[in-house]
């Protein structure tokens, strides 16, 4: 009897956790937010995971707001918000179309750290570092509506404050230990040649002179004299 009573108890408990799993694996589908997942590759950063997303990195930051504090790593599981940058609402969310950029995220971002910054507060990478037709593109393009603040990427001393053929206004900042880097098509050059500069200090405005098409910045960072990829010795968190 006692036998029987027992049997017919892990019966109902193997019944019980059964319905209870098949609740559990319908209940994000009955959800109205559906998240899909990234798995988190190595050499990705924030703003190589939000290009692939169509997604910008704050939308990405606001999906995981850890990231703020932790850097990404390899087997991380990231959550993928529901919304893409086509989609004009979560566009408008990402403060395009208006020039009101919030100074205090910069000052934080100066505080925190001794690397390379980013040279606009709202990264969208429209281009990348590498060989295309008619040969190297030599930095990465971020666009950035007209007259957006472009910040020195680290303390340095601006060596080139000018004109030059293709890359239109052009600023040019030495890091020392052999790093240069470079902000091109600016509507406005702010800082001159010879000046010290701090890291996040203003020093040129977004334009599209020379060769481009659309407002964006372009940046180089140079070890050498040699035009390397930007986004390895860029902060991997805003
Ligand atoms: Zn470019």
């Amino acid at each position: 009897m006692t036998r029987l009573f027992l049997m017919w108890k892990i019966v109902f408990v193997l019944l019980t956790s059964i319905a209870l799993n098949a609740c559990v694996q319908l209940y994000p589908q009955a959800g109205s937010s559906k998240l899909e997942y990234y798995l988190v590759q190595p050499g990705d950063n924030i703003y190589s995971i939000a290009f692939a997303l169509e997604i910008t990195a704050e939308q990405l930051l606001h999906t995981n707001p850890w990231l703020r504090s932790e850097p990404v790593a390899p087997g991380m599981r990231l959550s993928v918000p529901s919304y893409r940058l086509h989609n004009n609402t979560a566009k408008n969310d990402t403060g395009y179309g208006n020039n009101q950029f919030d100074e205090i995220d910069r000052v934080t971002i100066q505080g925190l750290n001794a690397e390379y910054i980013w040279p606009v507060l709202r990264v969208e990478i429209t281009s990348h570092y590498g060989y295309r037709r008619g040969g190297l593109h030599a930095g990465i393009d971020l666009r950035a509506p007209r007259g957006t603040r472009i910040y020195a990427s680290a303390a340095g001393k601006v060596v080139f404050s000018g004109h030059k053929p293709g890359y239109g206004r052009i600023i040019v900042i030495d890091h020392g230990n052999g790093i240069e880097t470079a902000y091109a098509h600016n509507s406005r050059n702010l800082a001159k040649k010879g000046q010290s500069v701090t890291q996040g200090q203003l020093v040129a405005t977004v334009g599209r002179s020379g060769n481009a098409t659309g407002y964006h910045v372009h940046f180089e960072f140079r070890r050498y004299g040699q035009a390397v990829n930007p986004i390895p010795h860029l902060r991997a968190a805003l």
